[in-house]
């Protein structure tokens, strides 16, 4: 009774108005800092993660505390615990759920393919069983899709009606999965549903096994940073997102996704939204100017080891165009790279206790670690 009773306290709106959003994937990167934003503006949010070993869950353990202490409540559990689920949205008058909860990096499938198909398809299934089972209210799904679904498509910038039939990673199809099992629950169910294209989100609190992060860890401990070449000598190009833009879009999408077609003025209602947005930045950068970026902001120089792209289902570039997420979620992505790496490093430095060489992470001074 204690733990409806917290369920319930955490995801109350505080607001006329204000919407009651389950978050999964809560301690992760972007459920983290959607969940702050959440309940800086009165939504009521109750997180759910299974706190994986993927990457250090000690980082995990600390956004968990950061939440806790904005009054956050992220629930010990797993998306694919049906018993749970239930529970949940019976405790709290969840109204949107906003659903995080993945297996992501796209190397690690070539080591645990079945964890992609565990997390990012049948969790997928078992938060869409739950939601379309409850009825009262039944609530709107947002979800993480990736733009990795665009897979080997060369017509950049990519537009969501483009090809997505030719994912170059196991993780990539399971997102590629998902949107198809998405339009199968909203056609059978009613449900609406928004799945949201990230194109290689990265900011404070960000993910250790992405390249940004990875890069500064190696950059502070004097390490190798190893890049990777294709064979006619090209550099892999991102379409680097700062999370706080990428954070927007997922509140425009929430703010957005019921299924109010009609129905506010008495008229009969639509059909349940199913709609797919991205989410990037609209400015692709080679991942060698990321990691000049970088070294300027650590004020220290990469040791580079440049060795030849191996098959891994990394795909050579991305680049989105945002126009539908402009149009319909009022999405403008404003942050520059230097700016938004600027913030990560700020947050590196202050997280891992890192030296700098005196106060602030201007060029020239010498970082050195302390702890990490
Ligand atoms: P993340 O790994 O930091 O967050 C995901 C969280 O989900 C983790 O805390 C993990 O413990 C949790 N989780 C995994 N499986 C679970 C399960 N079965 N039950 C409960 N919790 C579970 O990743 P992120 O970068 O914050 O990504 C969030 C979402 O955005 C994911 O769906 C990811 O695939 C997608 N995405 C991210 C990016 C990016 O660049 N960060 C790009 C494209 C798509």
């Amino acid at each position: 009774a204690s733990w409806e009773r917290e369920v319930r306290r955490s995801a109350a709106p505080r607001r006329d108005g204000a919407l009651s959003v389950l978050v999964t994937g809560a301690a992760g990167f972007v459920g983290l800092h959607c969940s702050l934003a959440l309940s800086a503006r009165g939504d009521g949010v109750v997180g759910l993660d299974n706190f994986n070993a993927y990457y250090d869950p000690s980082l995990k353990r600390a956004r968990q505390r950061l939440l806790a202490s904005r009054g956050v409540l992220v629930l010990d559990g797993d998306v694919n615990d049906a018993a749970l689920l239930e529970r949940l949205l019976a405790a709290a008058r969840i109204t949107h759920v906003l659903h995080l909860a993945a297996q992501a990096g796209v190397r690690h499938a070539l080591r645990a393919p079945q964890a992609y198909v565990a997390a990012n398809v049948a969790g997928l299934v078992a938060l869409l069983e739950a939601a379309a089972r409850h009825a009262d209210p039944q609530p709107a799904l947002v979800w993480a899709s990736s733009s990795s679904v665009y897979g080997l498509n060369d017509d950049a910038p990519f537009s969501e009606d483009h090809r997505t039939d030719r994912p170059a990673s196991l993780y990539a199809a399971t997102k590629k999965a998902g949107e198809a099992i998405a339009h199968a629950y909203n056609h059978i169910y009613g449900l609406s549903i928004t799945g949201l294209r990230f194109f290689t989100v990265y900011g404070p609190w960000g993910r250790p096994d992405m390249a940004y992060f990875s890069f500064a860890r190696s950059i502070v401990a004097g390490e190798p940073v190893t890049l990777f070449r294709a064979a006619d000598g090209a550099v892999a190009r991102r379409d680097f997102t700062y999370v706080d833009d990428v954070v927007r879009g997922c509140l425009g999408a929430l703010d957005t996704a019921g299924k109010s077609t009609g129905s506010r003025s008495g008229k009969k209602r639509g059909p349940a939204p199913l709609r797919v947005y991205n989410l990037g930045n609209t400015s692709p950068v080679p991942v060698t100017h990321m990691l000049a970026i970088l070294e300027k902001l650590l004020g220290r120089k990469a040791r580079k080891r440049v060795v030849t792209m191996p098959s891994n289902g990394d795909v050579p570039f991305t680049h989105a165009n945002v126009s539908h997420a402009a149009r319909d979620l009022g999405y403008r992505p404003a942050t520059s790279l230097e700016a938004g790496l600027r913030h990560f490093v700020d947050w590196f430095v202050r997280y891992y206790k890192v030296d700098v060489g005196g106060g602030s992470a201007d060029a020239g001074k010498t970082a050195k670690r302390k702890s990490m």
